[in-house]
C-alpha cells in the first residue's frame, strides 16, 4: 500500500518552478517497464510530461495507492510498525520511506537577518520572475537551481548577482554526446555506494550546473557572465544590514575548472579504451571561468540595489514524521544502502543509496529490486515477492 499525501507525482506537479525541465535526457528517464519512446531522445521533459510518466507508471502498476493521506507518525511496535494518517492508523510488518530528499528548502540561518524589505523566496515558492518585485536579485547558491534561475531573472530585465560556493561546472554536450551520456556510458553512475571513498560527502555533493533546454545549451558561470549576471562569493553573513561576502571566489571556480577537466580526461580515456573514438568528435577544453577580478566582497541590503533574494542552497528530507530513533543530527536517516537501522524499515529515493545513479529517477529500478530482495528475506517470503516484483519488469 502507498501512502501519499498529496497526488501521485506530487513533487513535481507541485514543488518546481513553471520552466523548468529535466536534466537527465529523456532516453535516460526509465521507470520499470516505462522507456521513452517519443520523436525526442535527446530532449528533457517538462514537469507535465514527468507527472505523465509517473502516471504512467502508476496505473499498470495495480498497487493500492492512498492519495490525500498524510503520514504524521511512524511508530515501532512488537509487531513491527503503527503508521498513522490523516485517515486512521495502520499496523504492518514492515515499511519503506520513500518520502523524498528533497521535502524542503534549506535556507541558512542568514535569511533571519536580511532587513525585512527585501522580499525572500525559496525554490519552493519561487514560480517565475513576475512574482518578484522589480530590481535587483540577489540568488544565492550556484548549482542546477542557482544557475537556472540566474538566468530566467537576468533575462527577465533584472539585475542579477549570484553568490557562488562550491559548484559543479560541466558542459551540456561533450564530443557530440550529453555529457550524462558520458557519465552513464563510463559507468560512473554505477558506482556503488559501497565502494566510494567517501560515502557522505558523495550523497551531499552539489548538483551540477545544467539545463535542459531544446538547444541544449550549457549553463555555467560563463554563459551567465555573457548575459550581465555579476558574482559575489560565498555569503558568509549579515552585518548591520550589509551582506559579507568570501574572497575565494576564485578558489571554488579553479576548483570547478579542475574537476571538470579531470572527468573530461576520464571519459577521454574511456572513449579510447572502448574504441570509439572515430565515433565521436574530437576531445575539447573549455576556456577557465572568467571571475571577475575585483568581486565585491559586500552588498548593503538596505540601499535598494537588492529588492529581493532567492535562496537556491539545497533540499532537505522532513522525517518529522518518523518516531523511531533513526535520524542522526544532521537531519540524515541512518541506514545502509536503504536497509534503515532498525528491523523491517527501508528507505528508497535518496542520493547515493545504493549507487550514484540512485539520485536519479532511473535509479530507482535496480535500488528497489535490491532493498526489496532484503525485505523479501526479513519476511520470509522471498521468492513470492521476488516473482512480484519480476512480473513489473520491462
Ligand atoms: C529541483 C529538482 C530537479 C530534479 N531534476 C531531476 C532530473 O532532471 N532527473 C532526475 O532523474 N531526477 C531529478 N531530480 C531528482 C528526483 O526528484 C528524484 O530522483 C525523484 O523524485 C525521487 O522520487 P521519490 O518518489 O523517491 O521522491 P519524491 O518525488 O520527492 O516523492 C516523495 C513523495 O512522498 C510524499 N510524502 C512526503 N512526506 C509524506 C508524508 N509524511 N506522508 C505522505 N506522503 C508524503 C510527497 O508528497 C511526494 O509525493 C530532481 C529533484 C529536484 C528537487
Amino acid at each position: 500500500m502507498i501512502l501519499e499525501r498529496g497526488e501521485v507525482a506530487n513533487s513535481w506537479r507541485h514543488e518546481r518552478w513553471d520552466s523548468l525541465r529535466l536534466l537527465t535526457p529523456n532516453w535516460q528517464c526509465r521507470l520499470p517497464g516505462i522507456r521513452y519512446q517519443g520523436p525526442d531522445p535527446d530532449g528533457y521533459m517538462t514537469m507535465g510530461e514527468v507527472v505523465d510518466m509517473i502516471e504512467r507508471f502508476a496505473a499498470p502498476a495495480r498497487a493500492v495507492v492512498r492519495t490525500g493521506t498524510n503520514v504524521t507518525a511512524v511508530r515501532r511496535t512488537d509487531e513491527g510498525y503503527n503508521v498513522f494518517t490523516t485517515h486512521g492508523a495502520i499496523s504492518c510488518p514492515t515499511v519503506v520511506i520513500a518520502s523524498g530528499a528533497c521535502n524542503r528548502p534549506t535556507v541558512p540561518g542568514l535569511g533571519q537577518t536580511v532587513p525585512p524589505d527585501v522580499e525572500q523566496v525559496t525554490t519552493f515558492g519561487y514560480r517565475d520572475p513576475s512574482q518578484l518585485p522589480e530590481g535587483g536579485v540577489l540568488v544565492v547558491g550556484a548549482s542546477a537551481t542557482g544557475v537556472q534561475l540566474a538566468a530566467e531573472l537576468r533575462r527577465s530585465g533584472r539585475p542579477v548577482t549570484l553568490s557562488v560556493g562550491e559548484h559543479v561546472r560541466l558542459p551540456r554536450t561533450y564530443r557530440g554526446r550529453d555529457v550524462l551520456w558520458w557519465m552513464d556510458a563510463a559507468g560512473v553512475w554505477d558506482q556503488r555506494y559501497d565502494e566510494l571513498e567517501d560515502l557522505v560527502r558523495a550523497r551531499r555533493l552539489p548538483s551540477p550546473q545544467l539545463v535542459g533546454t531544446p538547444d541544449r545549451t550549457t549553463l555555467d558561470l560563463n554563459a551567465l557572465a555573457a548575459i550581465g549576471v555579476e558574482f559575489v562569493g560565498r555569503w558568509a553573513m549579515v552585518r548591520g544590514g550589509t551582506a559579507l561576502f568570501s574572497g575565494g571566489l576564485r578558489n571554488v571556480c579553479s576548483l570547478a575548472d579542475l574537476k571538470m577537466d579531470r572527468l573530461l580526461g576520464l571519459f577521454d580515456e574511456w572513449a579510447e579504451t572502448e574504441r570509439i573514438d572515430g565515433e565521436l568528435d574530437g576531445p575539447e577544453r573549455y576556456a577557465p571561468t572568467q571571475v571577475p577580478k575585483a568581486a565585491r566582497l559586500q552588498l548593503d541590503l538596505r540601499a535598494g540595489e537588492i529588492q529581493s533574494i532567492v535562496w537556491a542552497t539545497g533540499f532537505a528530507p522532513d522525517y518529522r514524521w518518523l518516531d523511531v530513533p533513526v535520524v542522526d543530527d544532521k537531519g540524515r536517516l541512518r541506514h545502509d544502502g536503504g536497509v534503515v537501522d532498525s528491523p523491517g524499515l527501508y528507505a528508497l529515493g535518496l542520493p547515493v543509496l545504493r549507487r550514484r545513479r540512485s539520485t536519479f529517477i532511473c535509479g530507482i529500478e535496480d535500488d528497489a529490486r535490491d532493498v526489496i530482495d532484503h525485505l523479501a528475506g526479513y519476511l520470509g517470503v522471498g521468492s513470492q515477492l521476488r516473482v512480484g516484483s519480476a512480473a513489473t519488469q520491462p
